[in-house]
C-alpha cells in the first residue's frame, strides 16, 4: 500500500490533513485493479474509488442470483458504476455521494436493506411496498427466488468477478442513458 500526503485542503474542514492510499489487487478475470482512498486524518472525510488497470472497455456485467453461494461473488463498484435488480426494483446509480465499494452480492443486498430501512423510517405511509421488497430479499438470499444483478459502467471500471458472469461490451445508446460520477460531469462542463 501506498500513502502520500495530499497538498490541497480537505474538502470538508479545510485543514491540510488529506492522504491518498493506493493499493493494487489481482482479481480473476479482470487482472489488475487499484483501490484508492482518499481520507482526512482531522475530520474522517473518506472518498474511495477503483479502477481497473487492464480491462476499460464500457461494459455490462449480468449475473444471475440462484443460489446461497452465489452471495459470496465479489462484485466491485467503481464511482461511475451502476447496479440493477430489476426483481426488486433496485438501483444504485452514480452521483455527487457515490462511493467506490468493492464488495460480494450478499453486501449489495445489505446495502438495499439499509436504504429500505432508512426509507421506511422517513416514508412510514411506504411500509407496506418496502416489506414486500424487503421479503424478497430474503428469499434471494436462501435461494428460493432467482434474481439478476446487472452492472454497468461506462468507463469499464467496475465488474462482477465469478466464472458465470455474462459480460458485452455496451452500447451506444446504453452508454449514453448512463449517468456518470460527479468528477467526470465537471470535467466535461469544463472546470
Ligand atoms: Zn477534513
Amino acid at each position: 500500500m501506498v500513502e502520500t500526503v495530499v497538498d490541497s485542503p480537505c474538502p470538508v474542514c479545510g485543514k491540510k490533513t488529506l492522504v491518498y492510499r493506493a493499493e493494487e489487487l489481482d482479481l480473476p478475470y479482470f487482472g489488475k485493479c487499484l483501490e484508492t482512498t482518499m481520507i482526512c486524518k482531522n475530520c474522517g472525510f473518506r472518498h474511495a474509488d477503483v479502477m481497473m488497470l487492464e480491462v476499460h472497455e464500457p461494459m455490462l456485467y449480468e449475473f444471475t442470483i440462484h443460489d446461497e453461494e452465489d452471495l459470496n461473488v465479489k462484485v466491485i463498484r467503481s464511482t461511475s458504476g451502476t447496479i440493477e435488480i430489476p426483481e426488486l426494483g433496485a438501483k444504485i446509480e452514480p452521483g455527487p455521494l457515490s462511493e467506490a465499494f468493492i464488495t460480494t452480492v450478499e453486501g449489495v443486498l445489505n446495502r438495499i436493506v439499509n436504504v429500505l430501512v432508512q426509507l421506511m423510517h422517513d416514508n412510514p405511509d411506504m411500509k407496506d411496498k418496502i416489506n414486500e421488497i424487503l421479503r424478497k430479499i430474503g428469499y434471494i438470499r436462501h435461494g428460493k427466488m432467482v434474481a439478476k444483478i446487472i452492472l454497468k459502467d461506462p468507463l469499464g471500471n467496475s465488474g462482477i468477478v465469478s466464472e458465470k458472469v455474462r459480460r458485452r461490451r455496451l452500447s451506444e445508446k446504453e452508454i449514453k442513458e448512463l449517468k456518470l460520477g460527479e468528477i467526470i460531469y465537471e470535467i466535461r462542463r469544463g472546470y
